[in-house]
């Protein structure tokens, strides 16, 4: 794709380290959260897969990785909870690194990015498909009906989903789609930095769903990951993760019996303050974000 001028612009400025510069200056209004999906192939044709968006190429995702080692201030989700609890204060350009869902490019490509860069990141996971080796459903039901259908899904009954939805083919373990297996998550849980967290089993939208179901959802996420990895879950991501839409206080008062001190919306915005601590925002990161325009983004453009 040719790169309009803005982006142009964007890309010189960060070549000559206006960006850098800046965020130097800058206080940012809160955590910066990023929130990745899957690391990709640089020579992935578009229209491999569905949401192809959602996994970003990997000289992206180290650029991007570049970016916040140089100009911000990299923190883990304990550095967080430590400032929370007043044992420590944030930096002041705070950056968290955080991943949805539990494809294995996580492990085999941002890791060792993450590695390499020093960077602490979270990784949130969904152990239905992991532990039976399937799809998640959306990645299923895009393939199969197009990414629109997903869409239609996410506003029906967790009932009438789960019937025609969450029974997913097995996955193709060469698939850029596949997720980990139980014993790759424990290789990346024992990685220095990486924090796992909940992401319900299958991926459901949790408001759609009963309190019993939505416990299910949750409580046996949390126990799976648990015994895979040996660790403490403690924190979570909501799937779709819109407030007021994809989960509701039933969700969030079964996280705070669950033991989660801290869970992830996608409400594009710093996490401040005075967000509620089962209810902090986060940016999504898409394929064509380049680091300039992450950098952009840090410097202006987020929501002060
Ligand atoms: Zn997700």
């Amino acid at each position: 794709m040719t790169p309009t001028f803005t982006a142009l612009v964007k890309q010189g400025l960060q070549t000559i380290g206006h960006y850098r510069r800046a965020l130097a200056r800058t206080t940012l209004p809160g955590v910066a959260v990023l929130c990745y999906h899957g690391v990709r192939d640089d020579d992935m044709a578009p229209g491999t897969v569905p949401f192809q968006y959602l996994h970003i190429p990997a000289p992206t995702f180290e650029s991007h990785c570049r970016v916040i080692r140089q100009c911000c201030d990299p923190i883990s989700l304990d550095d967080w909870r430590a400032a929370i609890d007043g044992r420590a204060t944030l930096p002041e350009r705070p950056v968290l690194i955080t991943f949805d869902d539990g494809y294995r490019s996580v492990l085999t490509m941002a890791a060792p990015i993450l590695q390499q860069y020093h960077l602490p990141a979270t990784v949130f996971v969904c152990t239905w498909p992991m532990g039976s080796r399937r799809m998640l459903w959306f990645d299923h039901i895009g393939a199969r009906d197009g990414e629109n259908a997903v869409e239609g899904w996410k506003s029906r009954d967790y009932g009438e989903w789960c019937g025609r939805c969450s029974d997913t083919p097995r996955v193709d373990e060469g698939d850029p789609r596949a997720l980990m297996t139980p014993d790759e998550l424990r290789t990346l849980a024992n990685i220095e930095g990486i924090e796992i967290g909940g992401h319900t089993s299958r991926h459901p939208i949790l408001s759609r769903a009963s309190a019993a179901q939505q416990r299910d959802e949750i409580e046996q996420n949390i126990q799976l990951i648990q015994e895979w990895t040996g660790k403490p879950v403690r924190s979570f991501a909501y799937p779709n993760g819109r407030p007021g839409f994809d989960y509701n206080a039933v969700s969030t008062g079964i996280l705070r019996g669950a033991g989660i001190d801290i869970a992830f919306t996608t409400h594009p915005d710093f996490a401040r303050r005075d967000e509620p601590p089962l209810e902090r925002s986060r940016f999504l990161l898409l394929d064509e974000t380049s680091d300039a325009e992450l950098a952009h983004r840090l410097a202006y453009s987020w929501p002060r």
